[in-house]
């Protein structure tokens, strides 16, 4: 699936802009800045395929990538900006929600949470959205190589506890490190 790479498809701003829902799909959620970009690059093998600077302001693009013609990974805004503007938040709730209601080939999601920073109250609710949406969706931890070991097993815990309040969410974490390669073999696996 990963071996030769991952293709950018395009960028949606609206429903009517999806691909057909035609193959296996999953999707990438995470707050800005948690290595999402950076883990996408990781898994696909690529240098720039996921733009890795995000500005609050932006567009704010769901990007379909395929895989080995037979996969789409789907990259979702950052979320959780400390000053983006309340309409840009709406729009990119209300893209999201039909995102998250309307694709049926979407089989999971992956919940990026930064291993310094454990399950934040904007990560909650995403979590709960993707509850309310019956979309499963497996947490994965990034910057790994950032935190010492008792940071991370801190951490660990925290969400263990955040995902019990969860139905949609899978019990098994994912511990990764984008800088060292750690955990994506077991992602790659995983999708
Ligand atoms: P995004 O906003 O979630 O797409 O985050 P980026 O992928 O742009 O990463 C944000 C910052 O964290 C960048 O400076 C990255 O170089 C850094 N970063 C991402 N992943 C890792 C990682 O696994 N380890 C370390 N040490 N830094 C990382």
């Amino acid at each position: 699936l990963f071996a030769t790479g991952g293709e950018f498809l395009k960028g949606v701003v609206a429903m009517d802009g999806m691909p057909p829902a035609d193959r296996i799909e999953v999707c990438f959620a995470g707050r800005s800045n948690v290595g999402k970009s950076t883990l996408i690059n990781a898994l696909t093998g690529r240098k720039a395929l996921a733009r890795a600077s995000n500005t609050p302001g932006r567009t704010q693009e769901i990007n379909f990538f395929t895989l080995a013609g037979s996969h789409y990974l789907v990259d979702l805004p950052g979320y959780g900006f400390a000053n983006a503007p309340v309409a840009v938040v709406a729009k990119w709730q209300a893209l999201l929600k039909a995102y998250l209601a309307g694709r049926p080939s979407l089989r999971r999601a992956f919940v990026l949470i930064d291993a310094r920073h454990g399950v934040k109250e904007v990560d909650e609710q995403i979590m709960s959205l993707l509850d309310a949406s019956a979309v499963t969706f497996q947490t994965v931890l990034t910057k790994a190589d950032k935190v010492k070991d008792a940071d991370r097993d801190a951490a660990l815990d925290q969400t263990r506890r955040a995902l019990a309040r969860h139905p949609a969410a899978y019990p098994e974490l994912i511990v990764t490190s984008s800088e060292k390669g750690w955990g994506i073999p077991t992602l790659r696996a995983t999708i």
